[in-house]
């Protein structure tokens, strides 16, 4: 063990613990920009210098290894001077609109300009030139406020093995670009949105439709339904002050309301109709023998990832589409018959944890009734700001139910929320088919938070063998050992954000900064599982608005009306970009 003093305080450490790690164990808050633990720890923004007794010049506590007898200083003059110099020269280059930014009230620099007492800055000169990248369906890129920390690229690249972006240009001519200098629409990018919970400024943010939904809402002529994800209810409320963790399904539901939609319903509804059919599919590819495994399809930062990178496997995603695609198919057609509703004037909003399914939402397949199956999809940031706009809030309104049917769901669909749900979920119902009585409730071999599972499976006396991922590097790990042949399975779920949904580019942004994204993840998976056991029912297939739009409108799972309405394709994409691996 080393020994050190910070602050004039001892400590004992491991080797090769950074003296900003030590610091922290010790409650001592150094700020920092562009630090994120064992995924960026380059020193680049300057935040974190302090002073070491015997070293000549202030040093990055991020990136500098404690050493025994080391005499460390957190808050003299001399830093307190360095951090100032530090902000002003950032805030000297930014686009300082904030007031209008998309970030204001969660930009980790305005934080800290306020936390170190910054009131002027005496820089002016030359700014690099704005560039506003809105390509995408999904992200919104503006280079002026971009402090080339270097985060996202980072996570793009350790985490999600994608590198869809990167640092260009030497000097004042660096930026963040994606490769090639491509837009960002063109980029082997899957919009996982990953890099927006990690950009501490407003440079990376999810593309904002709030207003097209207020236009919606207003328009007398439309029929504005609402659905929301499995893992808002388990998110959401951290907007609003409540702690991580906190199941507002009620409290959402009421907010949707005041907000002014005409009915609000439950995308865990579409998850359990996804459930009845892929199970259903994966049965089917058991006995015709493949094509194995059975892939699933329900991220579309997965599916996108997949078409790039991994068009081999194509065949091998499920034909499902996406929970909240198939409820907004079954909205368009079922529901719009039902209500005599034309479905030209029915707007389906959907509220997702994710920036892909924006994207997903935009896709010319994904429309086999005739129109699209979902028209607009909010973040749960978005929809947070849509309350804020309308003076709601949320902890303080009291609990509502979802309208039905289509509002009826099971814990199945609850536990898309999470990595490893829809496998759990899928398991639940296939098992019960095949063994024709239902045996088991919890597969805890496929939950957990490690970032590839895997289970050998008994199921009607036949071994089930089966995979889950979670960040797509991991699922890049996953598939490098199916290709290979060094591991088979049945059944594969991927996710790309890690911990799943839960886990999504388009949650709440943490309050204590990118590193307590972990603690955030786990609080919400726990949310996940409370939700699924407060339910009557569990498996997907006995939710009884299934069974009856199944009699009154689908027919039989995979029959000619699923086919058309709640299943899809898939096609490989130009990979412009790398994968790492
Ligand atoms: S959205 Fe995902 S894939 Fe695209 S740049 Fe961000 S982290 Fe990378
Ligand atoms: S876009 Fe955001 S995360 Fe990426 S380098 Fe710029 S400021 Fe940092
Ligand atoms: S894991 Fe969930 S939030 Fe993330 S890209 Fe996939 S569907 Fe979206």
């Amino acid at each position: 063990m080393i020994q050190l003093t910070i602050d004039g305080r001892p400590i004992q450490v491991e080797p090769g613990t950074t003296v900003l790690e030590a610091a922290r164990r010790l409650g001592i808050r150094i700020p920092t920009l562009c630090y994120l633990k064992e995924i960026n720890q380059i020193g680049a923004c300057r935040m974190c210098v302090v002073e070491v007794k015997g070293y000549r010049t202030l040093q990055t506590a991020c990136s500098l290894p404690c050493a025994d007898g080391m005499e460390v200083r957190t808050n003299t003059p001399a830093v307190r001077a360095a951090r100032r110099m530090v902000l002003e020269l950032l805030l000297s280059d930014h686009q300082v609109d904030c007031p209008t930014c998309l970030r204001a009230g969660d930009c980790e620099l305005m934080r800290l300009a306020q936390e170190t007492g910054l009131r002027s800055v005496r820089f002016t000169g030359e700014k690099h030139p704005a560039r506003v990248d809105t390509s995408s369906p999904a992200l919104a890129v503006d280079s002026s406020k971009c402090i080339l920390c270097q985060r996202c690229v980072a996570v793009c690249r350790e985490v999600q093995g994608v590198a869809a972006i990167s640092l260009a240009g030497r000097g004042f001519a660096s930026r963040v670009v994606p490769f090639f200098d491509h837009e960002l629409g063109e980029a082997a990018c899957t919009y996982c949105g990953q890099c927006t919970l990690v950009c501490p400024t407003g440079a990376l943010t999810e593309k904002d439709d709030t207003e097209a939904v207020w236009a919606a809402l207003l328009d007398p002529e439309k029929h504005v339904i609402v659905q929301t994800a499995p893992a808002i209810r388990v998110s959401l409320g951290e907007a609003f002050g409540l702690p991580p963790g906190t199941v507002a399904t009620g409290q959402m539901v009421a907010a949707l309301r005041r907000l002014g939609f005409d009915r609000v319903f439950d995308t865990n509804l579409g998850a359990d109709l996804t459930i009845v059919e892929e199970a259903s599919e994966l049965i089917q590819r058991l006995r015709s023998g493949g094509p194995l495994p059975l892939m699933t399809s329900c991220c579309p930062g997965w599916v996108k990832y997949a078409e790039h990178f991994w068009p081999e496997f194509l065949d091998n995603l499920s034909s499902c589409k996406s929970p909240h695609q198939m409820f907004g198919a079954m909205a368009k057609t079922y529901y719009a018959q039902k209500m005599g509703i034309d479905p030209a004037k029915i707007v389906v909003v959907s509220i997702m944890p994710c920036t892909a399914k924006k994207f997903e939402a935009s896709r010319p397949e994904l429309a086999g009734s005739g129109y699209p199956d979902v028209d607009y999809v909010l973040t749960t940031r978005e929809l947070a700001r849509m309350l804020r706009q309308a003076g709601i809030d949320l902890a303080a309104l009291p609990e509502e139910e979802f309208d039905a049917p289509l509002g009826i769901s099971t814990g199945a669909g609850a536990l898309f929320g999470a990595t490893g749900g829809v496998m759990e979920a899928a398991l639940r119902t296939a098992s019960t088919w095949l063994e024709g009585e239902p045996r088991r409730l919890v597969f805890t071999e496929v939950r957990g938070l490690e970032g590839v599972r895997e289970a050998s499976l008994t199921i009607a006396g036949q071994e089930l063998k089966v995979a889950v991922a979670h960040g797509l590097r991991n699922a890049a790990r996953l598939l490098e050992r199916i290709r290979s042949g060094e591991a088979t399975y049945h059944f594969v779920e991927v996710m790309a954000c890690p911990g799943g949904c839960v886990g999504g580019g388009g949650q709440p942004l943490p309050a204590d900064g990118p590193d307590s994204l972990p603690a955030l993840r786990q609080a919400r998976v726990q949310a996940i599982y409370r939700v699924d056991e407060a339910k009557a029912i569990r498996y997907s297939h006995e939710n009884p608005a299934i069974k009856q739009l199944y009699a009154e409108f689908l027919g039989e799972p995979l029959g000619e009306v699923p086919h058309r309405l709640l299943h899809t394709h898939y096609h490989a994409r130009q990979p412009v970009g790398i994968r790492v691996r």
